[in-house]
């Protein structure tokens, strides 16, 4: 029998065609190997995937439902507008899809602490959470800007009981968080785990939080059926490192009749510096431990990027949107901010759900895909966090408009 995708993709060596793979120094190489080792072992391990079912269920709230957008629908004239809910896990967005899965497996492995870096703090404020569920030790290091930039989560980090380590070298935001949390994690490494944030750094971290984000998608077949007794004809997802959109597609890569849409930030504009649409303007480079699709400066570093959306601000992407979009597989719709604030506005009084900027800029782009087809199309969504953390930056910005649409 043919081999799926999910079972044949990445390699051995944690590669997707030429992305992908481990860069690591080699104190590194010790600590991620046992990583992967556990992970093989565990993923068929029926305790495990028991414990990880029970605390989505009773803890989580999952299954998250699919919503038909009826209004929004409506307003746009064309193709049916669904959407994912993973506005709805706790916590308010998907991450905590890979956090707590995580965290069940360095209380396998016998770990007493988890580690991670955190750019806006979104992953930080996660798996503070599924430490504190599990009782286990929260290090989370942050660039000392961004602890400035991002008040609201680094509190809530330390009320969920994290140790916050400010990272106060170079530029002082996401790459600096990432070396001083290596730099942590290396003497730790016998009693503490790294865990990362999305689809990104490398193996075997792509292939296992794309596996733990993977509910998303398995779900969203099942429940599409119930709506349409069909397989969606479009899905569209925003693309930051590119879990919450590797979530939904990867339930989905065989069924070639679906097309699969990464929707990137186009920002303020074309520019470098002014947007984060990396698959886009990127190029081939290596970066926090994975070969990719990057954003690069003239000396060949990473670049300044730019989205309103602060979780899709990444130079790099995962390995697996890069290599998706090389085979033609998945394409790559554009939302610049304007766009994402028109959706922020439009999904809240059209649908009464107030999406995290993040997931606007794939409800804008869903908008756009709408107009253009026909009304017996489909479109399904990934709604992948709500909009709390976003509302006095958007009002503050962006006159919340009187008009009934
Ligand atoms: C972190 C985040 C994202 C971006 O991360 P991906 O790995 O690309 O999914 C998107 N939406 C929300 C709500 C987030 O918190």
């Amino acid at each position: 029998m043919k081999q799926s995708y999910l079972e044949s993709h990445p390699d051995e060596k944690g590669f997707f065609g030429k992305y992908g793979g481990s860069f690591i120094p080699p104190v590194l190489e010790g600590p991620f190997a046992e990583i992967t080792k556990a992970y093989k072992e565990l993923k068929n391990s029926p305790a495990f995937i028991e414990e990880l079912k029970y605390v989505r269920k009773h803890y989580q709230g999952r299954p998250t439902p699919i919503s038909f957008a009826k209004n929004l629908t409506e307003h746009c004239g064309g193709a049916k507008i669904y959407l994912k809910r993973e506005d709805l896990n706790h916590s308010g967005a998907h991450k905590l899809n890979h956090c707590m899965a995580e965290v069940i497996l360095a209380k396998h492995l016998g770990k007493k602490k988890v580690i991670a870096e955190t750019g806006a703090g979104q992953h930080g404020v996660a798996l503070a959470t599924a430490a504190a569920y599990f009782g286990l030790e929260c290090e989370i290091h942050m660039g000392e800007v961004d602890i400035q930039k991002e008040h609201p989560n680094v509190v809530r980090m330390k009320i969920l009981g994290a140790n916050v380590i400010p990272a106060t070298h170079g530029l002082k935001t996401l790459k600096e968080a990432v070396d001083s949390a290596f730099e942590s994690y290396v003497p730790q490494a016998d009693t503490a785990i790294y865990c990362i944030g999305s689809v990104v750094g490398p193996h075997p971290f792509p292939m296992m939080v794309r596996d733990f984000q993977s509910v998303i998608g398995f779900e969203a077949k099942e429940q599409f059926f119930e709506h349409e007794d069909r397989l969606p004809d479009n899905i569209v997802a925003c693309v930051g490192g590119g879990s919450n959109a590797m979530g939904i597609f990867s339930a989905f890569i065989d069924d070639k009749e679906v097309n699969l849409y990464g929707v990137e930030p186009m920002g303020r504009g074309e520019k470098l510096g002014d947007h984060s649409a990396t698959l886009t303007y990127g190029s081939e480079g290596v970066m926090h431990g994975f070969n990719s699709i990057m954003l690069k400066d003239a000396n060949g570093e990473p670049a300044p990027v730019y989205s309103i959306g602060s979780g899709i601000d990444y130079p790099s992407v995962g390995p697996e949107q890069a290599y998706l979009k090389e085979i033609g597989r998945t394409k790559v719709g554009l939302s610049n901010d304007e766009e994402a604030v028109d959706a922020f506005y439009k999904l809240s009084q059209l649908e009464g759900i107030i999406p995290a900027l993040e997931s606007a800029h794939a409800v804008a782009y869903a908008m756009k895909l709408a107009r253009e087809l026909p009304k017996d199309k489909t479109i399904l969504v990934n709604l992948s966090g709500r909009g709390d953390k976003d509302i006095d930056f958007v009002v503050e910005n962006y006159p919340i408009p009187n008009a009934k649409f």
